[in-house]
Formats: structure tokens, sequence, C-alpha cells
């Protein structure tokens, strides 16, 4: 989980804002902007729905997420990642720097559908770390630099657009290429955890066929799309700006 899309969206709407041209920049402005927020707003209804229904849905099993995310670890040969409750709704994650996995508190302590998948999931993020998965690797190594880009963008943008520094509109294309190229990566480590969570969940007898394994798909495949509705958010952001930079 945790996609930079919730940032993007809000990067989005301080673009549109922040350029004087606006809507003089025609059906760029819809292509770049409107379209990006209309399918990212869409994958998170899409993904809370998913969760809210598939999280009333008691798995056959009975075993809470945090249990489900022991049992995986256990079975994969990993006994070096602790397994802890955050209050973050849907804030579920695995830490590689500290071998944490996260689950908030409706995932760590529910039976649910919903919460074995995401606890699968996280799961399949650490048997990546587990097993150097080269896309997971990469991901780790551009997590800093992205931190830094996406600390500075609100305030490049911000300097760029409303008081027109052109040579901060420039910083602003490199951050964004940065953030691009990192849900670029993001999008193989997010369908691979995925597509183990669901072998996983199956071969393990955690998740039955029927219901229980439609249940699991529907809130991973919805987790996915918002995965590349925040690769299309930075895009569209980095072709906007490049588009803004042009007209000046
Ligand atoms: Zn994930």
């Amino acid at each position: 989980m945790y996609p930079l899309l919730g940032f993007l969206l809000g990067s989005s709407w301080l673009l549109f804002i922040g350029s004087p041209s606006g809507f003089g920049l025609g059906s760029n402005w819809l292509l770049y902007i409107g379209v990006p927020l209309i399918i990212g707003i869409w994958a998170q209804i899409r993904v809370s729905s998913a969760f809210s229904r598939w999280s009333k849905v008691r798995a056959s099993g009975n075993i809470t997420g945090a249990e489900c995310a022991r049992e995986i670890l256990q079975a994969a040969q990993i006994h070096d990642v602790n397994v802890v409750e955050t209050n973050d709704f849907l804030g579920d994650h695995y830490d590689p720097t500290k071998k944490q996995l996260h689950l908030s508190s409706n995932v760590y302590n529910t039976p649910s559908v919903a919460a074995l998948g995401i606890a699968a999931h996280e799961s399949g993020h650490a048997i990546q770390h587990a097993r150097a998965y080269a896309p997971l690797k990469a991901r780790m190594a551009i997590v800093p630099v992205t931190m830094i880009a996406s600390q500075m963008l609100p305030f490049i943008i911000i300097g760029g657009l409303f008081f027109g520094i052109t040579g901060l509109i420039t910083l602003g294309i490199w951050c964004y290429l940065i953030l691009l190229v990192f849900q670029l990566i993001t999008l193989p480590v997010e369908f691979d955890a995925s597509r183990r969570a669901k072998i996983i969940l199956r071969e393990m007898g955690i998740i039955q066929p029927g219901e229980e394994a439609v249940g699991v798909n529907k809130v991973l495949n919805a987790a996915a799309l918002t995965y590349i509705a925040a690769f299309v958010a930075a895009l569209g952001n980095l072709l906007w700006l490049m588009s803004i930079r042009d007209r000046r």
C-alpha cells in the first residue's frame, strides 16, 4: 500500500490554481490535469468501497490479519520481521529498513476477507525483501531522493508558478520526473506482492475458493488501480509543467 496518489492529486490542484494561463492551455489542461484527477478520485473511491464491503465478510479460516501475516512469514522461513499495529486507516505497509510489517487496526485485529488480502499483500513485500527481489531493491534505492523531491515540490510550484520564477519550473520538472520513475518501479513491486498474496492464501488454505477468493481479488485489484492512477497523475503533472515552461 502507500501510494503517493493523495500527494500527486493535491499537487495537480496546486498546478492548476497556480497556472496563470489556466484554461488558456486548452485541451492540455483537460488531458494532463483533469483526466488524471478523475482517474485518481475514482481509484480512491474504488479501493475504499472494496475495502469496506469485504471487511464485513468474515473468512471461514477465522484468523486475524496479524495472525495471517505471522503464519505466512513463518511458512516462508522469515523470522526477523515484526508484525505491528498502526492506527492509520489503510496505512498498511512493509518497512524494509526496520523489517516491520505495519497493519492498520482494521486489518490487524479482523478476520475479514479484506484484512487477510491486505495482510498477505504486505507479507508479499517482506518475502520480496527476503528474496532480494530486484524491483523492490530499486524502489528502496530511490526512496530518499523521492522523499526530497516530494517535500520540495509544493514550494517549487508556488515559487515557479505564483512568482513566475522559470528556474524553479525546470527544477519542478526534474522533481516530477523522479516521482514518475518511482511510480513506474512501484508498479511491478505492487503487482508482484498481490500475485504472491493470492497464491499463498490459496495454497495455505487461509482463503477458500469461491466468494472469499473473489473478495481478495477485488480488494487487491482495486489497490493496484491506485498505483496506476498515481503513475498517470505523475505523468500528467510532468507534462503540464513542461507545457507551461514551453509557453514562457
Ligand atoms: Zn504494497
